[in-house]
């Protein structure tokens, strides 16, 4: 056996996408005690950070130790009671798996369901939330990564609290990568995760949780039934204080990386970072569009971070995805579900969100499609 050199990829499918080497250097410094309180303060800072990048003042802001899934499996997992009604958006992969979650954690899930490729619709919901007074959360998907479809999480949102409901929101793809207001719209619950637009490798989910949630969490009548995801729990080492007791062994030079990712995203400021994101993607698709290649989604629902495109007639799907990556070192997305075959995923993410990302991908293409 040999030590494992991987090929160096150009990332720019649906995640994880390039991690800045400046992430990687912070990653390989020298691991120190979960506790030391050197490590403390770079929590902290952490917490701030992700504070700024989700636009909250929410105290209870932090990252899960495991990736997007269990931030959302956090915020499911802490907010469903058996029984509550639960309204769910489906469009696309990821709101089935919200579903699967509240069916699990004991809830009753009311399905508002939207074609893939398409945005919620927020007069399903509407109608959803009229049909249903008892229902107690809306949970939906910000940013659809199978389809590259974006939901309008401040209508939905603003929908719920007519309605007495919370808010669960996935922002897994859209944390950095495109605008998200989570205290001005209303968002109670929210995970992201960290290998999509924040540059850094895989393995830890931001979550946030607002003054209603911890409200709903500290007034369970049934405990959580994870352990590790029992936030009650988990606050003793991540919450704020002196006192910080061991709950799990925080995933100690991972928490460097991310750390290191926040700062470069002050250094160039949110707003700068859904700017870059949006004008590359605009080069991609013109580029794109140039060669006959067209869009799924509306263009007022697309997402700059993940361009989802029909892939041309007999064109073969495979033999191009392994073309770019053993000749380009290039990875771009297959479809999901009912997109398999159909269209390739080319995410625009974090440190992927580049002119020569762009410029590569474009050149490649064209090759490889006119061979
Ligand atoms: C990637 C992704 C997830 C899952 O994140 P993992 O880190 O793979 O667990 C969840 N939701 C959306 C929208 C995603 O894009």
């Amino acid at each position: 056996m040999q030590s494992f050199n991987p090929p160096v990829r150009t990332l720019m499918g649906p995640g994880p996408s390039d991690v800045h080497p400046r992430v990687l250097q912070a990653m390989a410094r020298p691991t120190i005690g979960h506790l030391d309180p050197f490590f403390i303060e770079m929590m902290d800072q952490t917490k701030e950070a992700l504070k700024y990048a989700f636009k909250t003042e929410n105290e209870l802001t932090m990252p899960v130790s495991a990736p997007g899934s269990a931030g959302m499996e956090t915020c499911f997992a802490n907010l469903v009671e058996p029984g509550d009604k639960v309204i769910v958006c489906i469009n696309g992969v990821f709101g089935n798996r919200m579903k699967e979650n509240i069916t699990r954690f004991g809830g009753e899930a009311v399905v508002v369901e939207d074609k893939w490729g398409e945005a919620v619709t927020v007069e399903k919901v509407e109608q959803a939330l009229k049909e249903n007074g008892d229902a107690k959360i809306v949970a939906f998907v910000h940013a659809e990564t199978s389809t590259g479809a974006q939901s309008d999480a401040k209508a939905i949102c603003a929908l719920a609290h007519q309605h007495s409901c919370l808010t669960i929101v996935d922002t897994v793809t859209s944390l950095a990568g495109s605008e998200l207001r989570v205290d001005e719209w209303g968002i109670d619950a929210i995970y992201s995760g960290t290998q999509k637009c924040l540059s850094a490798p895989p393995g830890i989910s931001p979550i946030s949780f607002s003054e209603a949630a911890i409200h709903k969490l500290t007034n369970r009548k049934t405990p959580v039934t994870s352990w590790f995801l029992d936030l009650n729990l988990v606050m003793g080492y991540w919450g704020k204080g002196a006192k910080r007791a061991y709950h799990h062994t925080a995933p100690v030079n991972t928490l460097y990386g991310l750390h290191e990712s926040l700062v470069m995203l002050m250094e160039e400021g949110l707003e700068n970072t859904w700017d870059r994101h949006k004008q590359n993607h605009e080069t991609l698709k013109a580029n794109l569009e140039g060669m006959g290649i067209k869009f799924v989604v509306n263009e007022q629902d697309r997402l700059p971070q993940l361009n989802t495109v029909w892939i041309p007639d007999g064109v073969d799907d495979a033999a191009v995805r392994s073309t770019l990556l053993n000749e380009y070192n290039l990875e771009i997305g297959a479809g999901l579900g009912d997109l398999a075959g159909k269209v390739w995923r080319i995410g625009l993410m974090g440190y992927s969100a580049r002119k020569e990302n762009v410029l590569l991908a474009t050149a490649a293409l064209k090759e490889v499609l006119s061979a």
